[in-house]
């Protein structure tokens, strides 16, 4: 009976799924059941007579043999561990977290505690696990939310939320999303959040505005995201705080318009510089290779007028290339004004004079290239006009003026030059009677290199007045003109009477 009796308590010790640890009043170990040699890892009856020990981890070992021994005293059934972590040691020497509760009982005098060992590993990890991503969410410095998504109310804010937003958790708890985001309206929100509550998408993403406590506002992204709490349905923001990427975004898209603008600048500007290469080259090819093909004419002309009587048509020829060498002169020395007003390298000399000594030289060297019947009346009497000017400044502008009212305009015509002086300034007048400016190139006559439509048969280079304006300019002085085609054209230059220095 009593082997019957011994058989059925082992049948039942070994179906318990706890492990079960009987041990004597000197903590020796009477009986172990399956569950229980499996937990620590050893075979059926191994550990049977040993020391309890041999299941305790080393550095417990002193500590619980005191608490035995007081537990042994008074004798209550209790679970062990209150207020620490139990642990376990395996065979093999690995440690791992327990749960314990101690039955004491008696039996032939003999006392005895039965030990229920329950292994809590999975459980410690999970909870370590939970404590964890609990800790994310407290500590996160991103804005995490948590709010009803019935009544919206704000459920729990973390540290990060609390501490940008300016509202304490007590606070939010009575309040919505509404409130932090001046931009939100309910209905708007509500439907918003509808679009999760269908479960149509897992999680919404927008960027809006929120409201400190302060009154202050910043630019946030807001991801939601509906969630449980029990069998509450709410509602999961997490908030970023956009302002500095803003910044950072908005900086950069400045920065980006900026040199975008500065490309298309230098890009039109290289445009501009080709385009006026291309002019420039071809220009000068024409320009040098006309006179330069009369030049070689003549010269090969008067190699063969040996005889003396052919004086007059060697002379004629010489005449023929001096004008030509001087014509290429003046295109070169136009071309290093250019040169020199673009580099800034002008260095004016500032003198007095008088206007009319100026002129005198002008019309003088006008007169040789006047065409058949052409004429310029100019005013004789301006002895009394002086300037303290760059006298080779204004001599340069005024033949370069009169110059071309002679070229544009054909035979037997009069050219006019009037001449004013007021208290600033001297104003100098040269009209002709010639073929005029078409009105849709007036606008870029003072441009490099351009020459009107009409123009183009007739030798030149577009030089000229561009060197003229830019000394001008230099000078505070102005140029400018009317011009009707096929009637003539009034070009006027302005001149301060005393130059600023
Ligand atoms: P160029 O005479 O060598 O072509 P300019 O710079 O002196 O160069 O003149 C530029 C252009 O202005 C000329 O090509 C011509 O089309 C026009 N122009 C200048 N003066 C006159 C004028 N008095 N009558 C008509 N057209 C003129």
């Amino acid at each position: 009976m009593f082997q019957q009796n011994q058989d059925i308590f082992k049948v039942l010790l070994d179906a318990v799924s706890e492990g079960v640890v009987i041990v004597d009043e000197h903590q020796k170990i009477v009986e172990t059941n399956d569950s229980a040699n499996q937990m620590f890892g050893y075979a059926k009856g191994e550990l049977v007579k040993q020391s309890l020990n041999i299941l305790i981890p080393q550095n417990y070992h002193a500590g619980h043999g005191a608490h035995f021994n007081g537990f042994m005293k008074h004798k209550a059934r209790r679970q062990m561990g209150h207020g620490r972590d139990l642990f376990g040691a395996k065979k093999d020497g690995s440690v791992f977290p327990v749960e314990a509760g101690l039955n004491p009982f008696t039996i032939y005098g003999k006392d005895y505690v039965m030990a229920l060992v329950i292994d809590i590993s999975e459980r410690k990890y999970m909870e370590q696990e939970r404590n964890h991503l609990a800790n994310i969410f407290k500590e996160s410095l991103n804005e995490i939310y948590v709010f009803d998504a019935k009544t919206l109310k704000y459920i729990n804010a973390n540290y990060g939320a609390q501490k940008n937003i300016g509202y304490s958790l007590e606070e939010l708890t009575d309040m919505t999303p509404i409130d932090l985001n001046p931009n939100f309206t309910e209905s708007q929100f509500r439907m918003q959040l509808n679009e999760l509550n269908d479960k149509a998408i897992e999680k919404i993403q927008f960027e809006t505005i929120h409201q400190r406590k302060s009154g202050s506002t910043y630019p946030v992204n807001v991801y939601l995201q509906l969630s449980k709490l029990g069998d509450r349905a709410v509602f999961v923001a997490i908030i970023l705080d956009i302002t500095e990427q803003k910044n950072y975004t908005e900086k950069l898209e400045k920065t980006v318009e900026l040199r975008t603008e500065e490309l298309k600048t230098a890009l039109a500007t290289e445009m501009e510089l080709n385009d006026l290469k291309t002019k420039f080259l071809s220009m000068v090819s024409h320009e040098f290779k006309t006179p330069l093909s009369g030049i070689l004419t003549s010269t090969m002309l008067l190699n063969k007028y040996k005889l003396t009587e052919q004086q007059e048509k060697r002379e004629k020829h010489i005449n023929t290339i001096t004008d030509k060498v001087q014509y290429l002169n003046t295109i070169l020395n136009d071309f290093l004004s250019v040169e020199k007003l673009e580099k800034g390298k002008i260095n004016y000399k500032f003198t007095s004079f008088k206007l009319s000594k100026v002129l005198n030289e002008v019309i003088y060297n006008a007169n040789m290239i006047l065409k058949k019947g052409q004429h310029i009346n100019y005013p004789e009497h301006i002895d009394d006009i002086s300037l303290f000017q760059d006298e080779k400044i204004l001599e340069l502008s005024l033949s370069n003026i009169l110059y071309n009212a002679i070229k544009y305009s054909p035979e037997n015509t009069v050219i006019d030059i009037t001449i004013s002086q007021n208290k600033n300034t001297t104003i100098i007048n040269v009209t002709d009677n010639g073929m005029g400016i078409p009105e849709k190139d007036q606008k870029n006559i003072f441009n490099r290199y351009f020459r009107a439509e009409n123009a183009l048969l007739m030798q030149g280079t577009g030089i000229g007045l561009n060197i003229v304006k830019d000394h001008l300019v230099n000078l505070n002085g102005t140029i400018s003109f009317e011009s009707v085609e096929h009637q003539g054209s009034t070009f006027t230059i302005e001149l301060p009477n005393k130059a600023a220095i």
